[in-house]
């Protein structure tokens, strides 16, 4: 299986894409600089979601 090891500009670890993957094709077609794991993404996401309804309070 084809992949590319990606530096994650959160926790600064690399990680793996995989052929097929949304991040796989970003990192090919060089469309984003900064990429992040699932782990981070998820975190960041969960982070943005908090912040969202403790904006709606
Ligand atoms: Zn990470």
């Amino acid at each position: 299986m084809i992949y590319y090891e990606i530096l994650c500009y959160s926790c600064k670890k690399t990680f793996k894409v995989y052929e097929g993957s949304l991040l796989y094709k970003q990192f090919k077609e060089r469309k984003s600089r900064i990429f992040c794991c699932d782990d981070c993404s998820h975190k960041i996401r969960m982070d943005a979601i908090k912040n969202f309804f403790r904006y709606l309070k």
